[in-house]
């Protein structure tokens, strides 16, 4: 069988990876790809959110699965064109994937379903929400503990932690006022701000049934120590111990389960990930936000350690078949993501410099180099995003999986490269 992969970073370089491993799979195709996919399987010169192209390419191809990995064509109805189309495909709708799509829509679904989350207030101008803050927190000195959220896809920046009334201020200001994440700021959510550890559960659904898949943390924030600016993350790995048994079965019959009730309820039944990032309180876990696809880098990590036929999940998922599949296999080992970041990262970077050490850090043992971004000029890889890639490792601990992955990290050279250091450190420490 033909599948297609659309997207373009580590996540799709994994999902690609895994893909060609089953024996159903003849020839794997990924839209646009990267330098990494391009190696591995045939790239397509398609835009991830070029539908069309997409759904016409699928057609001409006679493709029997397309992957969707990333939010924006799944959030614009590249599943709904391809459905349309007769061609199969893993994703949620469009009307499903407004779950990530519209923050507003998803914290409303989550307050009527019952599923633990910040308590929260939706505001539609600038001056509502100002207004909000002032009357709430009089004393000007007092620390306002809150976070600001445009409603819409902002590429994870739209989201702002606050710690002082000015902060919350700026923040409206800059969301609804500057509009500075246009029209996903159109609306906007002050939330309460929580406090414990940030984990992620994710599950695979075809509406009725749900698979939950191990745990798994994220490291936001640029630096080691979890300092500095948000990232789309540097590094994951799985399980986590921060989510004890009692606790993922929580997360399970809390949160996974009510979320796929409450959008067949509300006319969205939702078919593919679903992904909850989740902050573990003093008073349980809550919902800080769901993802409708995969998460990048938590993937990278997950896939490593899956034994199972992806294909044959995701076609089951597809087909509304889930519930007749085998209980998955996994690795019992950990395993662990580090993405190497382009210098400048999160902010700008420059592009085009040539990576070496590719190779010599792939053949170590228990060792795969995702590319994330990536590209091939002259049959040179070289940098071409800001997350470049994602060194993956497995092994018979969190720590023994974390020397691997370091070890191919120190083989990997570009000009101004650089990671965290500490990825899994929380594990190592809980
Ligand atoms: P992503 O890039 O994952 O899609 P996003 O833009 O959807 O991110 P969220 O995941 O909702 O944003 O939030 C980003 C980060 O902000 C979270 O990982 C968490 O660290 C922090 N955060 C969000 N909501 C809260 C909250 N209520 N309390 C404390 N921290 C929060």
């Amino acid at each position: 069988m033909k599948v297609l992969v659309v997207g373009s970073g580590g996540r799709e370089h994994a999902l690609a990876w895994k893909i060609k491993q089953s024996p159903r799979v003849t020839q794997v195709f990924v839209a646009p790809g990267n330098a990494g996919t391009a190696l591995e399987a045939t790239n397509v010169d398609i835009s991830a959110t070029d539908v069309p192209a997409i759904v016409q390419f699928a057609k001409d191809n006679q493709i029997d699965l397309t992957v969707v990995g990333p939010e924006a064509p799944l959030v614009i109805g590249l599943v709904d064109a391809l459905d349309e189309a007769g061609l199969k495909a893993f994703g949620p709708s469009a009307a499903a994937a407004e779950l990530e799509g519209s923050k507003v829509f998803c914290k409303n679904l989550l307050h009527t379903a019952d599923i633990p989350t910040a308590s929260y207030q939706t505001f539609r101008s600038a001056a509502d929400a100002s207004r909000y803050i002032n009357d709430r927190y009089t004393d000007p000195s007092d620390p306002v503990p809150v976070v600001v959220k445009a409603d819409g896809l902002a590429a994870g920046k739209g989201v702002i932690v606050c710690e002082t009334r000015a902060d919350a201020l700026d923040a409206i200001d800059r969301i609804a006022g500057q509009k500075e994440f246009g029209a996903a700021g159109n609306e906007l959510i002050i939330e309460e701000r929580l406090v414990g550890q940030e984990a992620s559960v994710l599950a695979i659904t075809d509406g009725e049934t749900i698979i939950t898949l191990p745990a798994a943390q994220d490291h936001k924030p640029a630096y080691d120590g979890d300092l500095g600016p948000n990232t789309g993350g540097m590094g994951a790995y799985c399980p986590t111990p921060i989510v004890d048994e009692a606790m993922y079965e929580k997360i399970e019959s809390d949160v996974l389960v009510p979320i796929v009730h409450a959008m067949k309820r509300a006319r969205k039944p939702f078919k593919g990930v679903l992904y909850a990032g989740l902050m573990l309180t003093a008073a349980g876990p809550k919902v800080l936000e769901f993802n409708v696809r995969f998460g990048d880098p938590e993937c990278q990590p997950l896939l490593m350690r899956l034994k199972s036929d992806l294909v044959d999940i995701l076609e089951a998922a597809a087909d509304g078949k889930l519930s007749e599949l085998p209980p998955l296999e996994w690795d019992e080992r950990p395993s662990l993501c580090v993405v190497m970041a382009s210098e400048g990262y999160p902010g700008d970077y420059e592009k085009g410099r040539e990576i070496t050490g590719l190779a010599e850090a792939d053949a170590i043992a228990d060792v795969k180099v995702f590319h994330a971004g990536t590209t091939l000029v002259d049959g040179k890889v070289v940098n071409n995003g800001g997350r470049v890639l994602g060194v993956t490792a497995i092994g018979s601990s969190v720590s023994a999986a974390k020397l691997q992955a370091y070890k191919a990290v120190q083989k990997i050279r570009w000009q101004g490269a650089w990671c965290r250091k500490d990825i899994s450190d929380k594990a190592l420490n809980a």
